[in-house]
C-alpha cells in the first residue's frame, strides 16, 4: 500500500524548525542510498523510493568495484576519437556506438565529442578530481564510524599499459595527479609484478604501470545494501517495488511523486523536497517539466568469478588501459568489468562483448578463477559527456539532483552524497573546482 503523506508548511529548515524538512530520495542505488544517509545525518526526515524489492539491483549492482580517485579523466578526453576509430566494427570494441532513431543519442554523442577539446578534458578532470579526493574521505569517514563490510580492500589500483606509447603518456599523468594531491608513481614491469605476484605470467607484455596506493576496491551492492539498513535503522523509510510514474509540478513547483506499488495500486508521496538519484532514467523523468538532463545509458558489463587459486588471483585491483577493463579481487571472488556502448537501454547481455571480458581473465590470469561459473552482468552508466555528474538545485522549485556520475559512480558515491547534503542544509560544500548546480 502507498503511503500519502502531507508536508506541512512550516518544514522548510532543518536547523531552524523543530520538526525536520522532509526529503524523498528518488532511486536507491549506490547514489540514493548515501544520499539518504548523509540527509540523514544532517538533521532531514528521508524517505526512499525504488522500483526494485531492495537496494542497488541496477547500475550499482555488480561494477567493477573500484574506488578509483587516480582515474578523474573521463572517457571524453583528446585520444578517445581516434580511439574509437580504431575499435569501428568490432562487436568485441571496448567502446562501440549502436546507431539509433534517438535524437537524444546524437546529441549526446555530438556532445561527447566537443568534451574531447583538450580545454575542456582540463577542467572536467579538475572538477572530478576535486570531487573524488572529497568522496575518498568521506567513505573512509563512514566506514571507521559504521564499520561496514562490503569485501573492500585498500591496496590500491595498478593501472597497467601494453605499449610504450600508452606508458609514456602514463608517466605525465604522475605529476598531473600530484596537482590534484593524488599519489602515484609509474612503475616498470618488474615493479608490477612485484606490487601484484598474480601478474607474473603476463609480465612480458606488461610495457609500465601507474601505482596509486591511495585508492581501494570494494562490492559497491554490497556497501549500498548494508548502509541501506544503517539508514533505516537510523529512522529512513524505504519504499521499495514502487515505481514512479511522474512528477507533479504545480506553479512552479515539485508537489508530489505519481507512483505504482507492486500491486498496480497508484498513489502519491509527498515531501518538502524531493533529489533525484534515478541514475539513467532521470532524463525521461524530468523532461515533461522542461528539464533537459545531458544523461545518456552508457552500457557495461561484468562478470563475477569464485577465485579457483587465490595466488593467481590480484588482490591489488587492476585496471588495464589499453582495454577499457578493471579487475578487482571481492573476496572469494573475481569481478571483471569494463566496455562502453552507446546502445539506448537495451539490457540484454551480448555473448560476444562478456566472452571479451572472460578471454581478458584467461590471458592475464590463467587459472585464477572458475570461469565456468562466472555470472555474466550489464549495466546502464547513467553517464553525462564530460562525467560531470549533476549536483545540487535544479530550476524547479523543491527538486534537486545527485545523479549522472557515468563511469565513476561507486567511486564518487559518499563525496556527492554528502555535497548535497551540505548544499541543501545551506553550507557550501568543501570541494575546490566542481560546478556544482545553482538552480542554473
Ligand atoms: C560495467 C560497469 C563497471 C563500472 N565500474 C565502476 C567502478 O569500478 N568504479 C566506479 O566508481 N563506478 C563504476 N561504474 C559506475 C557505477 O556503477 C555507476 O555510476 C553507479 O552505480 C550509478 O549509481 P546510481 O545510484 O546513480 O544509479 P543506479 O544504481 O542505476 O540507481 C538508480 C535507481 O533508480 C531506480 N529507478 C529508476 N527508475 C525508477 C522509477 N521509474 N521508479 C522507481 N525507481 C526507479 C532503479 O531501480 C535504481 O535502483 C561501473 C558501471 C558499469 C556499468
Amino acid at each position: 500500500m502507498i503511503t500519502v503523506r502531507r508536508a506541512s508548511p512550516q518544514r522548510r529548515r532543518p536547523q531552524k524548525s523543530i520538526t525536520p524538512m522532509r526529503v524523498l530520495v528518488l532511486g536507491a542505488g549506490v547514489t540514493g542510498v548515501t544520499t539518504a544517509w548523509y540527509l540523514a545525518r544532517a538533521g532531514f526526515e528521508v524517505s526512499v523510493v525504488d522500483r526494485e524489492p531492495q537496494a542497488a539491483l541496477e547500475t550499482s549492482r555488480a561494477n567493477g568495484g573500484q574506488i578509483s580517485i587516480s582515474h578523474p579523466e573521463p572517457w571524453a578526453n583528446p585520444g578517445a576519437p581516434l580511439t574509437a576509430l580504431r575499435w569501428l566494427g568490432r562487436e568485441d570494441a571496448p567502446l562501440l556506438f549502436r546507431p539509433h532513431a534517438d535524437s537524444a543519442q546524437w546529441r549526446w554523442a555530438f556532445a561527447f565529442l566537443r568534451e574531447c577539446l583538450p580545454g575542456r578534458t582540463r577542467r572536467n578532470t579538475a572538477a572530478i578530481a576535486s570531487l573524488a579526493v572529497h568522496s575518498g574521505r568521506m567513505l573512509r569517514a563512514l566506514r571507521a564510524d559504521t564499520g561496514l563490510a562490503y569485501d573492500h580492500l585498500e591496496r590500491g589500483i595498478l593501472h597497467l599499459f601494453f605499449t610504450p606509447a600508452e606508458f609514456a603518456h602514463a608517466r605525465g599523468r604522475v605529476d598531473e595527479l600530484a596537482e590534484y594531491g593524488i599519489l602515484a608513481r609509474a612503475c616498470d614491469a618488474d615493479e608490477c609484478v612485484a606490487l601484484e605476484p598474480a601478474l607474473a605470467g603476463a609480465r612480458p607484455q606488461i610495457a609500465g604501470g601507474l601505482y596509486a596506493p591511495g585508492d581501494e576496491s570494494g562490492d559497491a551492492c554490497r556497501f549500498t545494501q548494508a548502509l541501506a539498513r544503517r539508514a533505516e535503522e537510523a529512522g529512513v523509510r524505504f519504499h521499495y517495488d514502487t515505481t514512479i510514474t511522474g512528477l507533479s509540478c504545480t506553479h512552479g513547483a515539485i508537489d508530489a511523486v505519481a507512483v505504482r506499488d507492486a500491486q498496480g495500486r497508484a498513489g502519491a508521496l509527498i515531501a518538502d523536497a524531493y533529489v533525484v538519484c534515478l541514475g539513467s532514467y532521470g532524463r525521461a523523468l524530468v523532461a515533461p517539466l522542461g528539464e533537459t538532463l545531458p544523461i545518456y545509458p552508457v552500457k557495461g558489463y561484468s562478470i563475477t568469478a569464485p577465485v579457483a587459486d587465490p595466488a593467481r588471483a590480484p588482490s591489488v585491483s587492476i585496471t588495464d588501459e589499453s582495454r577499457r577493463i578493471v579487475c578487482s579481487r571481492l573476496g572469494d571472488r573475481l569481478r571483471v568489468a569494463g566496455t562502453a556502448e552507446l546502445n539506448g537501454f537495451d539490457t540484454r547481455i551480448n555473448a560476444t562483448r562478456c566472452q571479451a571480458i572472460l578471454d581478458w581473465v584467461e590471458a592475464r590470469f590463467p587459472g585464477a578463477a572458475d570461469l565456468t561459473r562466472a555470472e555474466p552482468w550489464t549495466g546502464l552508466r547513467p553517464a553525462t559527456p564530460g562525467n560531470i555528474p549533476l549536483i545540487g538545485r535544479s530550476r524547479i522549485s523543491r527538486l534537486w539532483y545527485n545523479t549522472g556520475h557515468g563511469t565513476l559512480g561507486w567511486t564518487l558515491a559518499c563525496g556527492s552524497a554528502s555535497a548535497l547534503a551540505d548544499l541543501m542544509s545551506g553550507r557550501r560544500p568543501p570541494v575546490e573546482h566542481f560546478p556544482f548546480l545553482a538552480g542554473r
